[in-house]
């Protein structure tokens, strides 16, 4: 039997709100965490973006709060959320307005890049719910403007990705200030040693959720590759980009330099593009995100870190214009696409010196990824499996074994078009699948 978000234990309002929202079934990380957290318990959840994971902490978070009728004192906060970045803080705080939008809360975003002074004010009345990136509110506690001395509810999203950016510092003296009796979560999508230790010095007697191990989500992208001279690429992203179906498209490079090229060039062939990473302003990121969430720009070329909890619906394909030398980055970046059951696509463009990042990637999601165009996989690696790296004169074998069109979209150019942007066969398709069945994390909650 299906669980729907009525059997979870949510009040009226917020079952409102998910119809607004045109939500029907809770992942399966929504169904398990939101009763338990109804009742109080800490929790540690393993989980990406794209599990629905927001929802899971959000969703109880606001009922205890609505269901305790407190006003938050001046400068204080009643539940408090910390977010590695600037851009998952703002998102977090979209979907928090989103479903407590029937409630009546109050709620501030502190982050860094911008001014202090209206975060300052926001706080002055007090607020239900802050959601924060760790620096700046630590800033605002040693200035005496934000007071977590009463805040009864902690909420630490993406923690690995905490520590990654050396966050956890500050974290720590964040959460020495706040009262040992809490409610706490801890969200990560791996969980190193440090992170470990940080959650079992932070959770009491914690359940613990784990859903979709990465290779999960990676199952329902459409991936595959183009072998390819770096010199080729800006010839190849434009031509592959004048396909219409591309309608919402995330680029990534490893440098900030290349990102904006790739967007110079975009916008000098007529394709406007923006590029985001770390040099850009606060204020400059997200009008950009903003451009790319309205469709007035296409193309949002970004870094890793940039992109990090960027949260777009209906993202067409993701592009990796430079394999990420980290092969999880890999799996944060194609998660932009196929968010919450959706299916995306993801090409990845691989040059002579990506070809031990590609095999990385490949070990760690254990999918071999479809080769685009004529140009071979790796020389002078041992021969290819069953239909490996063959001459895409068919269309591929999709999931589960079945011939597939091509998902690039109508009259793409990607399509009968090389690696070097001439013309020759080149149809994409599903990458090669190994071990795993199928399953969406929205069948996995049935
Ligand atoms: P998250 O993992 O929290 O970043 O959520 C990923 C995406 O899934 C967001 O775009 C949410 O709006 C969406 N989402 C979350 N829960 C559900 C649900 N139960 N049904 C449909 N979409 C959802």
């Amino acid at each position: 039997m299906t669980t729907t978000f009525n059997d979870l234990g949510l009040i009226e309002p917020l079952l409102r709100a998910l119809t607004t929202e045109n939500y029907t079934i809770p992942t399966p990380i929504q169904a398990q965490a939101i009763p338990l957290l109804l009742q109080g318990k800490d929790l540690l959840g393993i989980a990406q973006t794209g599990t629905g994971k927001t929802a899971a902490f959000t969703l109880p978070m606001l009922q205890r709060l609505a269901a305790e009728k407190i006003q938050a004192a001046p400068k204080t906060a009643r539940a408090l959320i910390l977010a590695p970045t600037r851009e998952l803080a703002v998102q977090i705080a979209d979907s928090i307005r989103n479903y407590g939008r029937n409630l009546g809360l109050r709620q501030a975003v502190i982050l860094g890049g911008v001014g202090q002074n209206p975060q300052i004010k926001a706080m002055s009345r007090g607020v239900d719910v802050l959601v924060a990136t760790p620096g700046r509110l630590l800033d605002l506690v040693n200035q005496k403007h934000v007071n977590l001395s009463g805040t009864g509810i902690l909420v630490l999203d993406e923690a690995d990705r905490m520590l990654d950016m050396g966050f956890i510092r500050d974290v720590r003296k964040i959460v020495s200030v706040m009262p040992r009796k809490r409610q706490s979560l801890l969200f990560s999508a791996t969980m190193p040693t440090d992170v470990a230790k940080l959650a079992s010095d932070m959770l009491i007697d914690p359940v613990r959720v784990e859903v979709t191990p990465a290779a999960t989500t990676v199952e329902r992208i459409d991936q595959s590759v183009y072998f390819i001279d770096a010199g080729g690429k800006q010839a190849l992203l434009t031509r592959l980009l004048q396909d219409k179906a591309m309608s919402k498209v995330i680029v990534f490079t490893r440098t900030k330099h290349r990102a904006n090229r790739v967007a110079e060039q975009l916008s000098k062939s007529g394709l406007p593009a923006d590029a985001i990473h770390g040099n850009k302003s606060q204020s400059a990121r997200q009008n950009a995100l903003d451009r790319f969430k309205t469709g007035a720009a296409r193309v949002l070329v970004a870094t890793d870190i940039a992109a990090r909890g960027i949260d777009v619906d209906g993202i067409t394909h993701v592009i990796n214009f430079e394999l990420p030398n980290e092969p999880e980055s890999y799996v944060h970046r194609i998660g932009r696409t196929a968010r919450a059951g959706a299916e995306g696509i993801a090409i990845a463009f691989c040059d002579p010196t990506e070809r031990a990042y590609l095999r990385g990637i490949e070990k760690l999601t254990r999918v071999t990824l479809s080769v685009v165009g004529e140009t071979p996989r790796d020389t002078g690696e041992s021969p290819p499996e069953n239909g490996r790296n063959r001459p895409r004169t068919q269309a591929p074998r999709g999931r589960g074994g079945r011939p597939q069109e091509s998902r690039h979209g109508e009259g793409r150019p990607a399509e009968g078009q090389q690696a070097d942007g001439r013309t020759g066969d080149a149809k994409s398709g599903a990458a090669r699948r190994r071990r795993r069945p199928r399953r969406s994390p929205m069948q996995q909650a049935a």
